[in-house]
């Protein structure tokens, strides 16, 4: 996304809040990630606060929903939100998210959520464009690759982490 984004001469900033990753642990080896690569790109980025309080509370009752069902979207909601806000209030008019990148995610669930958060600032536009296709997926196969970056196992929360198992068990370990 990034590669494009700069190939097509955008001006871009990265905003990190993802108060969804467990453990802390695991949230700052991403963290560290996007920093890395953003550092040696010449990025600005935003680190936003690993609230868990927050994100707890937002799924609480939805605990045993399988992923891409409404924990998920509530997931989405809260990070779209908050990045809406900083988007509206750093005077950006365009945003968008890796999340919209993973084969793992309902890019309409996506899509919807972010929309819905744009919709709260006049002027702000949350951008729908599927990143995968057009050899999207493939050339972020290689950067990964070419930049070595740490793969992930599991979505992001403790329940995705809980429910990791079985998934890995029956061959079908996640990596976004
Ligand atoms: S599985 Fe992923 S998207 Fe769904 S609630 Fe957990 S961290 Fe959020």
């Amino acid at each position: 996304m990034i590669e494009a984004m700069r190939k097509a001469g955008l001006d871009l900033t990265i905003f990190f809040y993802n108060p969804n990753i467990h453990p802390r642990r695991e949230y700052e080896i991403r963290k560290q990630e996007n920093i890395r690569y953003a550092r040696r790109n010449g990025i600005p980025f935003f680190d936003g606060d690993y609230d868990t309080e927050t994100w707890f509370e937002r799924v609480k009752g939805l605990e045993h929903e399988p992923e891409r069902g409404e924990r998920c979207g509530r997931c989405f909601d809260l990070r779209f939100e908050r990045s809406a806000l900083f988007a509206h209030e750093n005077g950006f008019k365009v945003f968008t998210s890796s999340l919209g990148f993973s084969r793992w995610k309902r890019l309409e669930q996506v899509n919807e959520s972010g929309e819905r958060a744009a919709s709260r600032y006049p002027g702000l536009t949350y951008w729908t464009h599927n990143w995968r296709k057009g050899g999207g997926q493939q050339r972020g196969i290689e950067i990964s690759r070419e930049e070595g970056f740490y793969r992930q196992g599991y979505c992001g929360c403790v329940y995705s982490l809980r429910d990791m198992r079985p998934r890995r068990e029956h061959g079908k370990a996640s990596m976004e």
